[in-house]
Order: structure tokens, then C-alpha cells, then sequence
């Protein structure tokens, strides 16, 4: 067993962290307030090689490893929650696309997603189907060589700045359940398509909204995978992206620990520095303690990705822990910060509704708790 980081991590790690500190951290309110974010800072990301660096060199990216990547991600998210949503998805996407595209697909979009000049979503989620993604409707009519999609996509970050989308569309009859979806990149500037934005309480630099089909015609070659599989790519692809979300949230967790232990030094009462009360410190040591066990949880997560061992009930703990303990991490460090952070001057506030939308975004805890059950009742199973 070996936890130490190799040379190569340390100075991924080590250059991400500058730059969140340097270039996202300072403007992460601001951001919330111009409720986008800055193209050209992605593209800097991707000329930085921050952007799906687990995807094969041929497609751009730099064949690192995904533990490397969720290292990556942290840090980012360290500095800006929200600009972390470019990393993820590009990530989870982009392994998508990377194993399933026709060739020629890939090669045109892959390159320009890793280089941060297209911005990429993921549209599952519709009206009448959330956790039981199953039941989507959207449907895909085949007119010749291409399909036509008819329908509503909604919950979908990025929906208004992203590109292209990969979408799950139904393919088969209502009756042939997950095995008659399929999965197709869709540009989302195709004639026949239009979006909404959500007024949400977080993330607002994202963007959560709807996509609605009207007729939108794709060409044969942008279906991913083979037809009917669509619904199985997406939940490998979400057994990684779960990982990444539970160290995107680490990262928030950790940026709010480290100013609370300098503020408790900082801060006086009653003749010392608060910090010298237990009642301040011993949340906070606690909070490093559960912080310890997620973090280690998110990485062998990744890790057992790496050997290609299963991992789908690690993935599913990492997605229902990780944004529940930092929101409960950030309240304390709130908390620790007295009425100075309740205000604005910090971004406690911020960060408790940014991280918030996770705990309902990529899946409930509720159903990451039957899948965990699911996977363990399986192997006692008589
Ligand atoms: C911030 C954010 C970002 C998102 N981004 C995306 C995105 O990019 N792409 C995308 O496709 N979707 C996205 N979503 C949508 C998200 O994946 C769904 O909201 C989620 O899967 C839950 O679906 P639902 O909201 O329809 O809730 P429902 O399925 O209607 O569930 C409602 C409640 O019932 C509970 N519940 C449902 N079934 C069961 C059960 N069997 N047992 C116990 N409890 C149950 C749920 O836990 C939940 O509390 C996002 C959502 C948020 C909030």
C-alpha cells in the first residue's frame, strides 16, 4: 500500500494549486455575480493541460491517470467550486465520448473540449424523470441516415453555455425500459434547439436549465456506442464522475478549514486567541477527521478505477458523503467565523449554497444508499 503522491502528481498538484489561488480563488464571488464563466479562463485551463488530463494523448489530453485527475479537480475546486464543473464534466464526458464515438467524431471534438474551446454537458435528467432515469422519454426518430430529436431535457448544468451535450434519447419503445436508450453528442447550436436558465440558489456562474428539442437533426455518426446501450455507458461513466464530486467537494471543505484554523489564531476573547477554547477547536479537529476519511474514500475510489477493479459502491458512498460533510464542514467553519461569516466578506455563504446542489445533482443519497445496498446485499445474497 502506498499513499504517497509520484513526482509527476506533485507538480500537477502543485501548478493547479497556484493557479486556483493565483486566478480563481480571487474572483470567486465575482463570478457568482457575472453568473458565467470566463471563457478564456478555461481555455488557459486547457492550454495548462487542467482539462480531461486522463484522456489519451491522441484526443489532447496527457494519459495521466484518473487519481491524477481527481487531485486536479480538488485543487481547482479549492479556488472556485463552480469553475470545477468545466473539469468534471469534461471528465466524465469526455471518457464517454472517448469510448464511444465513431472515430472521426471524436478526433473533431475532443481536441477542442481539452483545449477548453467547447464547452461540453450531460442531459439525462427530463421533466418526468430524475432518480429513475430509466423512464426518460425523449425521443429519437429515425428520418433516413440521421435522427430527429423530439423533447425536454431539464436540470442540466451548463445548459445555456455548453456547446454540445451528450444526450440520452430513446431509441426503442417505452417498454424496452434502459435498453431502448441511446446516447448522441449533440451540438447545441443545431437548428430545432433551444434552452432556459433556472433562477437556482447556487452555482450561478453554471447555470442549470432546460434544452428542448424541436425536430433537431443529427447525422448517424453522432451516436455513442451502438444503439440500446446508451443507458449503460452513462452509469459506468457516473461510477467516475461520483469520485470526482465527492473531491470537488473536499476541495470547498478544505479552503474553508484552513482560513478557520488561521482565523481561530487570529480572533480574540476573553484575553486569548479563540482557538484556545475547545469548544472552537475540537468541531474543527472533528471536521478534520471526517474530511480525512472522505478525501482517502474519493482517492481509492479513483484508484480502484485505475487497476479497472469494480467500484461502483465506493463511487456511490463518495457522491452521498462528500457534499453532505462539506456543507456540514463549511456551516461549522461559518459558524467559527461569528457574525463576520454570515457576511459577505467571506464566501462561507457562497460555498454552503454552491456545494448544496450536489447533494441532489448526479443523484440522490438516497439512491446512492440503494446502490451501495444493492452491491453488498448482492454478495450475502443466499
Ligand atoms: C445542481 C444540480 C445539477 C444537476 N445537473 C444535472 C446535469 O448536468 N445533467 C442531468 O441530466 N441532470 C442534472 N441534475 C438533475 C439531477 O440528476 C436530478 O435532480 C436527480 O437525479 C434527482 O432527480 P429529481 O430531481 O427528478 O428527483 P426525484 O427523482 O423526483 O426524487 C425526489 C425525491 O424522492 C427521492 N426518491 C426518489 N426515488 C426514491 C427511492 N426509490 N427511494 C428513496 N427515495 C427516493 C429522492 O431521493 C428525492 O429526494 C442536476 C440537479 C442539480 C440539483
Amino acid at each position: 500500500m502506498d499513499f504517497g503522491l509520484t513526482e509527476e502528481q506533485k507538480a500537477l498538484v502543485e501548478s493547479a494549486s497556484r493557479f486556483a489561488r493565483e486566478r480563481l480563488a480571487p474572483d470567486y464571488q465575482a463570478r457568482e455575480r457575472a453568473e458565467c464563466i470566463d471563457r478564456s479562463l478555461v481555455v488557459e485551463m486547457g492550454a495548462l493541460g487542467f482539462l480531461g488530463p486522463e484522456l489519451p494523448e491522441r484526443f489532447g489530453g496527457l494519459g495521466l491517470d484518473c487519481v491524477s485527475s481527481g487531485l486536479l479537480l480538488e485543487q481547482i475546486a479549492h479556488g472556485d467550486f463552480n469553475v470545477a464543473y468545466v473539469n468534471l464534466l469534461t471528465s466524465l464526458c469526455g471518457q464517454i465520448i472517448a469510448s464511444h464515438a465513431q472515430a472521426d467524431v471524436a478526433s473533431e471534438w475532443l481536441p477542442q473540449i481539452l483545449r477548453g474551446e467547447k464547452l461540453i454537458a450531460i442531459a439525462l435528467t427530463e421533466p418526468g424523470a430524475g432518480s429513475d432515469a430509466a423512464r426518460l422519454k425523449l425521443k429519437a426518430v429515425r428520418d433516413g441516415d440521421s435522427w430527429r430529436l423530439y423533447g425536454e431535457k431539464t436540470s442540466i448544468s451548463m445548459a445555456t453555455q455548453a456547446d454540445a451535450a451528450v444526450v440520452f434519447a430513446r431509441t426503442g419503445s417505452e417498454a424496452d425500459g434502459a435498453r431502448g436508450i441511446s446516447a448522441f453528442l449533440v451540438p447545441l447550436d443545431l437548428p430545432g434547439i433551444s434552452r432556459t436558465t433556472f433562477d437556482d440558489i447556487g452555482t450561478r456562474p453554471v447555470g442549470r436549465g432546460s434544452i428542448f428539442f424541436d425536430g433537431a437533426q443529427l447525422d448517424n455518426a453522432w451516436m455513442l456506442g451502438a444503439e440500446g446501450q446508451g443507458f449503460v455507458q452513462v452509469m459506468q461513466g457516473f461510477d467516475y464522475s461520483r469520485a470526482l464530486i465527492g473531491l470537488q467537494c473536499m476541495g470547498v471543505a478544505r479552503a474553508s478549514l484552513d482560513e478557520s484554523w488561521q482565523y481561530t489564531q487570529e480572533r480574540e476573547a476573553f484575553g486569548k486567541p479563540i482557538g484556545d477554547f475547545q469548544g472552537v477547536s475540537f468541531p474543527l479537529a472533528e471536521a478534520e477527521t471526517y474530511y480525512q476519511a472522505c478525501r482517502t474514500l474519493c482517492l481509492h475510489t479513483l484508484w480502484l478505477k485505475d487497476q479497472q477493479l469494480p467500484h461502483t459502491a465506493e463511487a456511490a458512498m463518495c457522491k452521498w458523503w462528500g457534499p453532505k460533510l462539506a456543507c456540514e464542514i463549511i456551516h461549522q467553519c461559518l459558524l467559527t467565523h461569528g457574525h463576520g461569516g454570515y457576511g459577505g466578506d467571506y464566501a462561507f455563504g457562497q460555498r454552503y449554497r454552491d456545494v448544496l446542489g450536489l447533494q441532489i445533482g448526479d443523484g440522490t443519497a438516497n439512491i446512492m444508499k440503494m446502490i451501495i445496498a444493492r452491491q453488498h446485499s448482492a454478495k450475502h445474497r443466499i
